[in-house]
């Protein structure tokens, strides 16, 4: 079956059990089913940040403290059935990877239906954070002092504000688990900045509800994408998320590049990629 097709079946599965899936996960948040489609058969443990994501960082261990019992961030899972983990979502990574190391973006860009899947998969990360963040918003009601942690920089993960009241968290993950059904991204296009990178390194952040920014170093590129927020135009985008990404990089420490390679990288080491 075509990727398209899979995805095609991936829309109609969710808006078939979207509602069960986010009824199962409010009632019980360790819930064991597929958090995409609702099945309780051939689970297997979906990966929140795909390994491959992070494949040239050098710090491949990131902790993060869940109830005080410390686990490496590259084993935070969601469950997820095979047909939605590996046949589709892998299907879709595997495509993007070829796409991205296909592509140099320095004279050529993504096409309209690529921006759709990229989109769609940074749209996939945000859901599976939104899982993790009931289950934390929950342990916390609960009387942990569950704080989630990652310690290794130059990884962050820049979560919400802890006082969102339960029932703004579960609308936004009904809404999270919602856009990943709908078809057109059309209308989001101006919200996602591709960057080429030259950074050698892994970089990462997210903030639920609000952005995501992925480096990925072995493809030279990046992006930086915003869930809610919308552009008149790409170029206002891309200058509000080079801001952000200057001061996640300060406040990380993170080396900067030197600006003068050959392609005019400011000083991120980051650069916008103007769509033709
Ligand atoms: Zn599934």
């Amino acid at each position: 079956m075509s990727l398209n097709r899979k995805l095609i079946e991936f829309r109609k599965m969710i808006r078939a059990n979207q509602k069960k899936v986010i009824d199962s996960i409010i009632d019980d948040h360790s819930t064991n089913i597929c958090v995409f489609c609702g099945e309780s058969n051939n689970l297997t443990r979906e990966h929140v940040i795909p390994q491959w994501v992070y494949d040239r960082c050098t710090r491949r261990t990131f902790i993060t403290t869940t109830n005080n019992n410390t686990q490496t961030y590259n084993r935070t899972t969601v469950p997820a059935c095979q047909d939605c983990n590996n046949s589709i979502l892998g299907e879709l990574e595997r495509h993007l990877k070829h796409k991205f190391s296909a592509i140099d973006l320095r004279n050529e860009y993504f096409s309209d239906d690529d921006i759709d899947k990229i989109i769609l998969w940074l749209e996939t990360l945000e859901y599976k954070f939104h899982v993790l963040d009931l289950r934390r918003n929950l342990n916390k009601v609960q009387g942990s002092d569950y704080i989630p942690y990652i310690g290794q920089m130059p990884i962050a993960m820049f979560q919400g504000p802890m006082d969102q009241s339960p029932s703004k968290v579960f609308s936004n993950l009904r809404n999270a688990l919602k856009t990943l059904s709908i078809k057109s991204k059309d209308s989001r296009h101006n919200s996602l900045c591709i960057l080429h990178t030259t950074n050698p390194d892994f970089h990462f952040f997210h903030s639920t509800n609000n952005y995501i920014f992925i480096e990925l170093a072995q493809y030279n590129v990046a992006f930086f994408y915003f869930y809610k927020q919308e552009f008149a135009t790409a170029k206002e985008a891309s200058t509000q998320a080079q801001e952000i990404v200057k001061t996640e990089y300060a406040s990380t420490g993170t080396e900067q590049v030197n600006p003068g390679d050959a392609y005019g990288a400011p000083d991120l080491g980051v650069k916008q990629v103007h769509q033709n």
